[in-house]
């Protein structure tokens, strides 16, 4: 099941997709929750009750009339994961790392799968970063590897879109890593059980139709099951929250010189099985709240 956030005539919902059209649940199933972390946390049995209301015939709105939203809009955590594949890891002239480099991206940067990423006025080292990203489906602490699956709830693409100055001159990378529209993620969530193998998907970063990462999951380094078993020996993950896995090699800062991104770009990301997402890159525009 592929389980979509859109916007629609003004209100903002999510829905089953199928093929090129998309299921509304708050018509087919209005007694579940219309947002994707509280359905996440009713059960599993909110999301198979969810996947019978869309196989039933019933009105369909096509995809093209819609506005896809990120699939999880404000979780309560989004991590990522730095250096994890060893290409990527050699070109940043970097050691394999010994244990997963964990950070924090603030979740006021995620946007939508279309949605357009903000060239930083404070910057020019603006750079895309294609990963898979899974999202966990129940409270759970202390899981083992062996059992990690039972409590992703499934995949998604995102872009850890990185300002590389802003991210290199403090050790904790958070505020290169979290500007406002720096974490485009979608189309939409694919729930685990479609995803028979999350370590064995093609994963492919386009910048305006020219091909700079090319990879494959299989590459991780700590693969998903590795990173719930290490997260949830420190905390609690609780469902919604989104662990970007890291990216391979293929990145701007990479290159000699760095291809930045500028205003104009269209970052296109790519991750078999799950979807792709695709955003343009805009002169941040008068941003100002006070
Ligand atoms: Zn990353």
């Amino acid at each position: 099941m592929k389980l979509a956030t859109f916007s629609h005539g003004g209100r903002t919902r999510i829905g089953v997709v199928q093929g090129e059209e998309i299921v509304d649940l708050a018509g087919a199933a209005p007694e579940l929750p219309m947002e994707t972390i509280a359905l996440l946390a009713a059960g599993s049995g909110a999301l198979a009750a969810a996947e019978r209301a869309a196989a039933r015939p019933g009105p369909r709105i096509p995809l093209a009339e819609v506005h896809l939203e990120a699939p999880l809009r404000r979780p309560a955590k989004l991590l990522a994961v730095g250096l994890n594949y060893a290409e990527h890891a050699a070109e940043m002239g970097r050691e394999r790392p010994g244990v997963p480099i964990v950070f924090n991206k603030q979740t006021s940067c995620i946007v939508g799968p279309w949605d357009p990423v903000h060239l930083p006025r404070v910057s020019r080292a603006l750079d895309y970063e294609g990963e898979l990203a899974f999202v966990i489906g129940r409270r759970c602490r202390h899981v083992p590897r062996d059992r990690a699956a039972e409590v992703i709830a499934g995949y998604t693409v995102m872009n850890d879109v990185s300002v590389r100055d802003w991210q290199g001159r403090s050790p904790t990378m958070t505020m290169g890593k979290s500007f406002d529209t720096h974490g485009p993620m979608g189309p939409w969530l694919v729930i685990g059980d479609e995803v028979a193998d999350p370590h064995g998907l093609g994963l492919r970063t386009w910048v305006n139709g020219e091909l700079r990462q090319d990879s494959n999951t299989k590459d991780l380094i700590f693969d998903c099951f590795a990173l719930v078993e290490h997260l949830s020996t420190a905390f609690t993950l609780e469902p919604g929250d989104v662990v970007s896995t890291g990216t391979p090699a293929g990145v701007a800062v990479g290159r000699k010189p760095p291809p930045w991104l500028v205003a104009g770009d269209v970052v296109r990301i790519e991750i078999e099985g799950i979807g792709q997402i695709e955003n343009p890159v805009i002169d941040e525009p008068d941003t100002a709240l006070l």
